[in-house]
């Protein structure tokens, strides 16, 4: 193997993933945490597929023409030779799974939720990663709006439990393979027309993907997409009828949204409801108790960050994927789903100094010094633990003075100290943190003896 020609860059993550350090973890197992409760609680199952799957599955769904596709899989071949990729979005392989385990044959909807890591070799920025979290549900074998609802019913939640007071849902229809084609002609004769004022990207867009023309951010291109046509107008009345009940479930829900003509998603396999869920600009969220009314000042405005609309960043987004199983496999599953992006939940929520979990204080605080204390309290440590009460000890410290600095540190209630004497004697001496008070008691009746404690308060 080749020596490494720079021995700083080796200690280095590669370009665009990072690690995540023991506290920012808690902001991911909190979020995580409330996701799949509330997912669980709505009837989804959890799923885990692994990390790669073969080349080919997502180019015959994604789209060759997808960006995902044309320039941001990880793909290698393995020492076997197969195409294998690291994958970049979890509903592909979630389809894989429903036919290879014959899910198609269980009660439907199949309902499934999943967390975990995706890679897209994107321009790495802030919002943006390499390999980044999603946590995402599908509903699989169910054609109602109701399901689409659902999900977005679910992600609002999650949003608000984990501390979102203020977000909002962009949605659009994108019609099925009936009415589509029409619209496409007519959006493709509107940008024919226009073809001297668009973007580089925008001339191939129109050749390749022309639904991708309503995302671009050139302004030049945002000032001729004012015009251009609206799938809406197209919409058969199935598509009409369908985005028409997904939108009074909202209603019902309480679920604010803003119709978007313009969202379209970069995959092949959406169709009719294609959704996203931004954050709101105004509403930069001030820590908790502060007024909700407070107006961000410009100088808090976000700096300019991947996955922005107009200041609003995409915490979520998701669609409708009906033909999905038939690309895939010749056959028929309708299905909808989405996914939250758990990195930009996490750096939102810090941005914002909402804390979604409560670090807990340990409630004791075991205080050892020297060598035969450390030995002897290795059982009543374990006996604590069990006991789930929350325990805390130091291993490197020997010193009293700097383990009690630490139970405070900490905020535990008491300090149990065993020194020499009490290793010997089998006793151990019980602090309270609050008051200073101590008292000396065996080892074996100490458990029962901060019960009682706390319970008389
Ligand atoms: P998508 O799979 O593209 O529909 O993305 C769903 C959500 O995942 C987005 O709304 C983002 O919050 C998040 N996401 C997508 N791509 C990235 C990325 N490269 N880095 C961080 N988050 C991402």
């Amino acid at each position: 193997m080749a020596k490494p020609k720079n021995k700083k860059e080796l200690l280095q993550t590669p370009k665009g993933m990072r690690d995540i350090l023991p506290h920012d973890f808690l902001y991911w197992k909190a979020i995580e945490t409330k996701a799949e409760d509330i997912a669980r609680s709505y009837g989804f199952k959890p799923i885990r597929t692994p990390h790669v799957e073969k080349t080919e599955l997502f180019g015959l769904t994604l789209g060759e023409t997808s960006d995902i596709v044309e320039k941001q899989m990880y793909a290698f071949k393995t020492r076997g030779g197969d195409a294998l990729v690291l994958r970049p979005e979890g509903t592909v392989p979630i389809m894989r799974a429903y036919f290879e385990h014959g899910m198609h044959t269980w009660p439907q909807p199949v309902m499934l939720y999943y967390s975990g890591s995706f890679f897209r070799h994107e321009n790495p920025q802030r919002g943006r990663y390499r390999e980044f979290g999603q946590f995402g549900v599908e509903i699989i074998g169910e054609e109602s709006g109701l399901a689409d609802a659902y999900i977005i019913r679910v992600f609002a939640l999650i949003l608000q439990e984990a501390g979102f007071k203020k977000f909002t849902v962009h949605i659009n229809t994108l019609g099925d393979k009936e009415c589509r084609p029409e619209f496409r002609k007519e959006l493709v004769a509107y940008y024919r027309r226009k073809v001297n004022s668009i973007c580089k990207d925008c001339k191939r867009r129109l050749k390749e993907n022309p639904l991708r023309l309503l995302d671009c951010k050139n302004p030049m291109c945002v000032e001729i997409r004012a015009d251009a046509p609206q799938m809406m107008s197209y919409a058969c009345p199935s598509c009409r009828a369908h985005f028409k009940t997904v939108l009074e479930f909202l209603d019902d829900f309480e679920i604010p949204y803003t119709l978007d003509p313009h969202l379209v998603r970069g995959l092949d396999y959406y169709s009719r409801t294609v959704f996203e869920i931004f954050t709101d600009p105004d509403a930069k969220e001030k820590p908790e108790k502060k007024s909700e009314e407070t107006p961000a000042s410009a100088a808090e405005e976000p700096e300019k960050k991947a996955g922005q609309n107009e200041g609003r960043i995409a915490l979520g987004s998701g669609g409708r994927y009906d033909t999905l199983a038939e690309t895939m496999g010749d056959r028929k599953a309708a299905g909808v789903g989405g996914a939250l992006g758990l990195d930009r939940i996490v750096d939102e929520l810090k941005e914002r100094k909402i804390t979604p979990f409560k670090e807990k204080a340990p409630v004791v605080f075991l205080v050892q010094i020297g060598a035969q204390a450390k030995r002897k309290s290795l059982v009543l440590f374990e006996q604590l633990r069990k006991s789930r009460m929350g325990v805390a000890q130091s291993f490197s410290k020997d010193n009293l003075r700097a383990q009690l600095e630490l139970a405070n540190k900490l905020g535990a209630a008491f300090a149990l100290i065993i020194g020499q004497k009490e290793a010997l004697d089998g006793t151990v001496i019980v602090r309270d943190m609050g008051s200073g008070t101590q008292e000396s008691v065996y080892q074996k009746k100490v458990l029962d003896h901060l019960k009682k404690k706390m319970k008389n308060g």
